[in-house]
């Protein structure tokens, strides 16, 4: 019988896979067909791989889980927008959220239980870490949402629950199968990585050299207004975050994005725009204005004019920024609230 205690059969390489089918004195395109039904049928039970033999499923059975994640909830606003809570084996939950636009379908994946950068205004972070996510379970999350559209996502974006710098052991395995042209398949280009600034984590990114896109949550122009949302202990100083960010562009050839959440009263004013216009252009970065999600702290979102007036702003002194519209609000869809309010 499967347990769910099993580790998952995505844990293992192409190789390792080949070692363990040869030690079960199985033929090598064994591994090729299991591939195959993993990351472009999306089968998440040893028992979909009909064209393996039952005593094979069996023993896959025995030793493996085919699916990581389980889904006890999901919600789908009223633009689209689909937003799953999973369990994991452990009992814990993550988010997983589906924007499908026009031809384009983007996966939003989380890649930590929780977050120890715990900015304000996010409900992810609001309880702090509880722990990082396996590879299998970062990719499970696109599978998920390939099987529920029975077609592959477009792209990918690991903008969900958790700081993703802070648990690169895992992504890399992640981003890396699903780049893969023998796995999933997905140009690097259609991938973004979205971070809170953690600089060494950006280094080691551009030490890689791989198209993925890379988007930093600034939302601040001066460290002494971000340090007002970003506690201490995990942020980084904006000169520092430039310069790694900068080096990123050199190595990776990608445009980076400054993503801005618009919190009224607190960074929306037209010196704000100003400050931020200059960041932008500085770093030929274009940026991502981020209307606030009511979340666990005081801020609201301005004005939907406001917010108009705070893009034309930055526009008018030259950078490019398109402001998000607030996707799935009615589903709650800020990362991490889902799963908060299933605590409650
Ligand atoms: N930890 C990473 C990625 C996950 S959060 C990061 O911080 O970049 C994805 C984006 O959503 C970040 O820009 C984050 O600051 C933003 N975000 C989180 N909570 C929000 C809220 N309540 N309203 C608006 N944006 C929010
Ligand atoms: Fe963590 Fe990002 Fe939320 Fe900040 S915004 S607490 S870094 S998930």
């Amino acid at each position: 019988m499967e347990s769910a205690f099993n580790p998952s059969i995505k844990q293992l390489s192409f190789t390792e896979l080949e070692a363990f089918l040869r030690q079960q004195r199985e033929g090598g395109f064994r591994a090729r067909q299991i591939w195959h039904w993993l990351y472009e049928k999306w089968a998440c039970d040893f028992e979909e791989m009909r064209n393996l033999p039952a005593a094979l499923r069996q023993v896959l059975q025995e030793h493996f889980s085919a699916f990581s994640l389980k889904p006890i909830d999901r919600q789908k606003a009223t633009d689209g927008t689909l937003k799953w809570l999973c369990q994991l084996s452990d009992g814990l939950s993550l988010e997983t959220v589906l924007i499908p636009s026009g031809r384009r379908n983007t996966v939003c994946i989380s890649t930590q239980v929780g977050c120890q950068v715990r900015c304000v205004f996010c409900a992810s972070g609001k309880k702090g870490l509880k722990r990082n996510l396996l590879s299998s379970e970062i990719v499970d999350q696109v599978l998920l949402a390939c099987r529920h559209l029975q077609e592959k996502v477009s792209n990918v974006v690991v903008m969900g629950m958790g700081e993703p710098l802070h648990n690169l052991e895992n992504l890399l395995p992640a981003l890396e199968l699903l780049s893969s042209a023998e796995a999933f398949g997905l140009g690097a280009r259609s991938i973004t990585i979205s971070t809170s600034g953690i600089v060494p984590g950006i280094r080691s990114l551009a030490e890689l050299e791989r198209p993925w896109n890379l988007a930093i949550s600034l939302h601040a122009c001066s460290d002494q207004q971000r340090s007002q949302i970003i506690p201490d202990a995990y942020r980084y100083p904006i000169k520092e975050i430039l310069v790694a960010c900068q080096y990123h562009r050199e190595r990776c050839k990608r445009m980076p994005t400054l993503e801005y959440a618009l919190l009224q009263g607190f960074n929306d004013s037209d010196q704000d725009a100003a400050r931020l216009a200059k960041i932008a252009k500085r770093l030929h970065a274009k940026i991502n204005l981020i209307p606030c999600n009511p979340g666990p702290s005081k801020y609201q979102a301005p004005a939907i004019k406001h917010c108009q007036h705070f893009q034309e702003l930055l526009e008018q002194a030259g950078a490019k920024a398109t402001l998000r519209s607030r996707r799935g609000d009615s589903i709650m869809a800020a990362c991490g609230q889902l799963q908060e309010r299933h605590q409650e």
